[in-house]
């Protein structure tokens, strides 16, 4: 071994290949027993709790309307464009109980963005929280989507009163036929599709990567052998999940962490999630407090905040457990802080992406902290190989791309199949992160060698922004890199060559050049969610320095962005 990695611990059960994701969480459960006491999810503002019984039942409901008011069937896609709502599994698990697929959107995306989604997916039906009422009714004038198949969560006091809204649709397909969802055919859970969920990939614009139903169930089978969830060992104090544990449902089930770990992992656990429709920081803390909250599953900047917001201080926050911070890197300070901070619970890093249908690796379940900067080790199941530059494989300790090969992997990208061969190759996945293992199995994220940024654990995809500068009348070449920041890990930062005109006018008036930033800053504000903005600012330059073929050298400019803004 040394070329070839894989979990040194945790048995991995036959993941079954012929159940949709519902009837594995609702009907199969193989997880440990819930209490009729513990429900699934409580509404974090009203405190209301959602048991089991009611969650089987309103997915029902919600399953007869799709099919008999809607058609859903087999391959067709629902976009989710919502933020976290006591009715969003219902609604996920409802069109995969018709045959549908699920992609999932961030409910602050602009009209553009949302628009390329649908037009990606080619959906037909949208749900979506009222929040995001006015993007929606904007994006399907712009794409066709008749205004009928909008469908409303229910929210109090909302502005949506000529929309048909899902609670209604429940209580309708109550008094319907019951819809019997169909067990797959053995093996058909591997190709089935259950999400379409997007991201950049290591090169280009986002991409939807096509999510079988196996994927997730693996998932969820993968984390719960790794922290030996059905095993009766160890201390009761120092298992990780037990059932009745409670979660804050922070992170956006809209993004495969809180979709695969916070949500379907939690409740395989016979866990409780608290949902949070929208994160803010103090609200967190009062919710901890106030709902018992002893599990948290967190991104980076929601780390820092724990570390230095002053509010911290007001809370009793000695109920929490359990801290798991993942995607994107950690830096050792907060990660130190955060184990002062919280002397008795679990902490640890995990790591994965959406391709491989979320956790790759996880700090081992013997330790209570994971290593500081180590983003823990391989998850059963994962078989991992280290590529060097030279193309050779890598042994222990030695520097190159992580590829791995996992049963939640995804298939591909949809209808991409060149995207699909550059980064889905004999059943691996290039990860487009630059790791080294040890010989104790440790996994260290060196460096990302792929395109995208991380900014507040978001994927930002250069050549989106690229694109999305270069139709500003007075930008004739782009490049967009990251610079890091503290807060948000890192921001993008724009380097621009101005068109003939706008060079001209600067000559003639050097003043117009702040005018020109102010309106690119706009530009790029006005056309994509706030964590695309141009944090980073915008660097004239005379070129983009590119090789000979035309690919622009992205890493010349990185070192020179963090030259530029290189804090003093
Ligand atoms: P996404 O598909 O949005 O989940 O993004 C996946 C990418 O996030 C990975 O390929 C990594 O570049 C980054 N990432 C996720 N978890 C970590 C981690 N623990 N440490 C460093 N980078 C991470």
């Amino acid at each position: 071994m040394g070329d070839i990695y894989s979990a040194s611990s945790g048995t991995l059960p036959a993941i079954p290949d012929d159940l949709t994701i519902p009837q594995f969480q609702l009907d199969h459960c193989t997880g440990p027993k819930r209490s009729s006491k513990t429900p699934c999810l409580i509404e974090d503002a009203s405190g209301r709790q959602v048991f089991l019984e009611e969650v089987r039942e309103r997915t029902q409901g919600l399953t007869n309307a799709l099919s008999s008011l809607y058609s859903i069937g087999e391959e067709d896609v629902v976009l989710l464009f919502s933020r976290n709502h006591l009715d969003y599994p219902i609604a996920l698990w409802a069109v995969h109980r018709v045959g549908g697929i699920v992609s999932p959107a961030n409910p602050d995306f602009s009209r553009k963005e949302l628009e390329f989604q649908l037009k990606a997916t080619k959906a037909t039906l949208l749900i979506i929280h009222p929040d995001a009422l006015d993007v929606s009714v904007a994006a399907a004038r712009e794409t066709g989507l008749p205004m009928d198949r909008i469908l409303v969560f229910d929210v109090p006091n909302a502005k949506a009163s000529n929309f048909i809204t899902v609670d209604g649709l429940i209580k309708r397909g109550l008094r319907m036929k019951a819809f019997s969802d169909r067990r797959l055919r053995p093996g058909e859970g591997r190709t089935k599709l259950a999400l379409l969920s997007f991201s950049s990939g290591t090169t280009g614009t986002p991409k939807a990567v096509a999510i079988p139903h196996i994927a997730v169930i693996a998932n969820v089978l993968q984390l719960a052998a790794h922290s030996k969830v059905n095993e009766e060992c160890g201390e009761w104090k120092d298992r990780r999940y037990r059932p009745g544990d409670v979660a804050i449902g922070v992170l956006p089930f809209y993004h495969i962490y809180g979709l695969v770990v916070n949500l379907h992992f939690l409740l395989y656990c016979a866990m409780t999630i608290v949902v949070v429709p929208k994160f803010n920081f103090e609200g967190m803390l009062r919710s901890i407090v106030r709902h018992k909250i002893t599990h948290l599953m967190i991104v980076p900047p929601q780390a820092v905040l724990l570390c230095k917001h002053p509010a911290v201080k007001k809370y009793d926050l000695s109920g929490i457990r359990y801290i798991m911070i993942g995607a994107a890197p950690l830096s050792d300070e907060v990660n130190e802080k955060l184990f002062r901070l919280f002397p008795d619970a679990h902490i640890g890093q995990g790591y994965g992406m959406t391709e491989t249908c979320t956790v790759t690796s996880i700090w081992p379940i013997e330790r209570k902290r994971g290593i500081s900067g180590s983003a823990g080790q391989l998850v059963p199941g994962v078989i991992a190989r280290v590529v060097k530059t030279d193309g050779t494989l890598g042994g222990y300790n030695e520097v190159g791309e992580l590829v791995v090969k996992a049963p939640s992997n995804a298939l591909g990208y949809y209808n991409n199949p060149q995207a699909t061969e550059e980064t889905f190759i004999d059943g691996f996945v290039r990860t487009g992160d630059e790791v080294r293992i040890t010989p104790e199995g440790e996994l260290w994220i060196i460096d990302r060698i792929k395109e995208i940024m991380k900014v507040r654990g978001f994927q930002v995809a250069p050549a989106e922004l690229e694109g999305t500068l270069l139709d500003h009348p007075d930008v004739s070449d782009a490049c967009v890199v990251g610079v890091p920041d503290e807060y948000s890990g890192e921001v993008p930062l724009a380097f621009v060559v101005l068109s003939e005109d706008a060079a001209r006018k600067v000559t003639q008036s050097p003043g117009a050049l702040q005018d020109i930033t102010t309106s690119i800053l706009k530009h790029v504000a006005d056309n994509k969610i706030a964590y695309k903005h141009l944090a980073g600012g915008v660097e004239f330059v005379d070129s983009i320095p590119k090789n000979p073929s035309g690919k622009l050298l992205r890493r010349m400019l990185r070192e020179r962005a963090k030259e530029l803004r290189k804090v003093v």
